[in-house]
């Protein structure tokens, strides 16, 4: 029996779904899709479907898949996405459908406790008493966590800086050096990884994972038969960053930083170290001076047309390179130095490349302000990586989104990835935006950055959310923006929703 001829008995109006879910509809956009999706799964082949909100664009990929009780790869966008996958729509699939199978979600590194960096964290000698107090925390929760995933950690806010001091960020991890009853997390998170049928991932990891692949350096997915990526619209954009590379002052600043913690653990009578720690936090800042304290980003013609930025960068990378010879002959004090002589050499390798890379498919460029700067260095197109690695892993690969056309033709998208050889289908969304939605845009909104700009937008929104006594969905940019919002909202708000 083919796959596409069973999504009736799930989707249909009788299917177990109706049978299941009360006030269950049948709409015909997300059977077609599910139906396409049977197909290309079947024939390994790669479909770019967009399929208007509301259509029931994750069921229409996540039956078949799961019918087909083969591997799936979902990548996502957004965490609110793989969230609802994980909580909502595939246990839901799954007790409907009476599939097994087990989905997991795998992060970065970087969302991870590194046991070794807690322990060095733990014995530097700086450490103020509010650092300290977030350093139990950590402590307390590491005997009790399985995973060592941070958003467990609910008492830590999840931007707090010191997290950045003990994840198992790729950069930072001594696994030669780790026995294995450190008591790491990840190996274990990528072996369930390994283990599911449902791996859910971010597109960020996914990119990351094609960069590694792309440059032979191994890889941090499993290998899997379908490939899923919702909210594909965004994966250009992404792919580019990581088949491109960028230095920070803040990744330059954290070398310094580990230099001198190394120094003092590892090697105190090496005093040319410190030296070099302070040599090369001094550079760093020269050139930072150089680039002006006014937020701006740079062409590479404008940057190189700044005799200044150009002669302190090179400045910057020699000193790298004399950090580099100080810290060759140390590599065997310590573990830390040992990381640190390679760390240093990464970015000593990544500023010689963006000076002088000359490929017209690669852009470089700065985004600075006073005490920030970015090297960038980005490829015009990821069009020919992408399809190799497509190539390379093979099985059905599927790009959905509620936009991926322009006037009805994918061939923008298409393009940038690589995709010509893809089925392209198109669902409209079931709603009647002209009868059941109103754009409203307020004019005169000072500049997002201004400090009273929540306030000001919220004074705009103050009528619809009249209107609709609060049965209202705000949506944020940040965090930090839906705080100042809630407290503003419960001073005044007053009626009950
Ligand atoms: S293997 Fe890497 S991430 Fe794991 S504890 Fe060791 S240094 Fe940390």
């Amino acid at each position: 029996m083919s796959l596409k001829s069973q999504i009736d008995a799930y989707l249909g109006a009788d299917g177990r779904i109706a049978q299941a879910v009360d006030g269950y509809q049948v709409r015909q956009a997300q059977v077609e899709m599910a139906e396409t999706v049977a197909d290309i799964i079947e024939q390994d082949g790669s479909l770019l479907a967009e399929a208007g909100t509301g259509t029931g664009k994750t069921f229409s990929y996540l039956i078949p898949a799961l019918l087909s009780g083969q591997k799936v790869i979902v990548s996502t966008a957004t965490k609110t996405l793989q969230d609802q996958l994980l909580t909502k729509d595939i246990p839901l699939l799954m007790d409907v459908c009476g599939i097994s199978g087990t989905a997991r979600v795998l992060k970065g590194r970087e969302n991870y406790l590194c046991p070794q960096r807690l322990e060095i964290a733990e014995t530097a000698e700086q450490n103020t008493k509010e650092v300290w107090k977030k350093l139990n925390l950590i402590h307390d929760w590491q005997l009790k966590t399985r995973n060592g995933d941070k958003s467990e950690l609910q008492a830590l806010d999840e931007n707090d800086p010191i997290w950045s001091k003990v994840c198992a960020r790729m950069e930072f991890c001594q696994a030669n050096e780790c026995s294995g009853d450190d008591g790491c997390f990840y190996p274990g998170v990528k072996q369930q990884a390994q283990d599911a049928q449902i791996l859910i991932v971010n597109h960020h990891l996914f990119c990351a994972d094609l960069a590694l692949r792309e440059q032979g350096f191994g890889e941090v997915l499993p290998e899997a038969d379908i490939y899923v990526f919702d909210e594909a619209h965004q994966l250009p954009d992404i792919a580019a960053q990581f088949l491109g590379f960028s230095v920070s002052r803040y990744q330059l600043d954290e070398l310094v930083r580990d230099v001198r913690i190394a120094y003092k653990k590892e090697a105190p009578e090496a005093s040319e170290l410190a030296d070099q720690a302070s040599a090369v936090e001094d550079k760093v800042r020269v050139f930072n001076e150089a680039l002006g304290k006014w937020e701006k980003r740079w062409t590479w013609e404008a940057f190189e047309a700044s005799k200044a930025s150009h002669k302190t960068l090179e400045l910057l990378r020699n000193q790298l390179t004399q950090l580099i010879e100080v810290l060759k002959p140390l590599t065997d004090k310590g573990k830390l130095l040992s990381a640190l002589y390679k760390r240093t050499q990464e970015f000593e390798k990544q500023i010689g490349s963006w000076l002088t890379a000359s490929s017209e498919n690669q852009i470089r460029w700065v985004e600075s302000s006073q005490a920030r700067f970015k090297l960038n260095l980005t490829p015009l197109s990821v069009a020919d990586p992408f399809s190799r690695q497509r190539d390379a892993l093979g099985g059905a690969w599927i790009f959905t989104s509620a936009t991926l056309s322009v006037n009805h033709s994918f061939d923008y998208f298409a393009h940038r990835l690589g995709l010509g050889d893809a089925e392209t289908r198109q669902w409209d969304s079931p709603f009647d935006y002209d009868k059941q939605a109103v754009i409203y845009h307020p004019i005169g909104l000072p500049d997002p950055k201004a400090p009273d700009y929540i306030k000001v937008c919220l004074r705009a929104a103050w009528p619809l959310l009249q209107e609709s006594q609060g049965c209202a969905f705000l949506l944020f940019t940040s965090h930090r923006a839906l705080q100042e919002a809630k407290v503003i909202l419960s001073e005044h708000w007053t009626v009950p929703c």
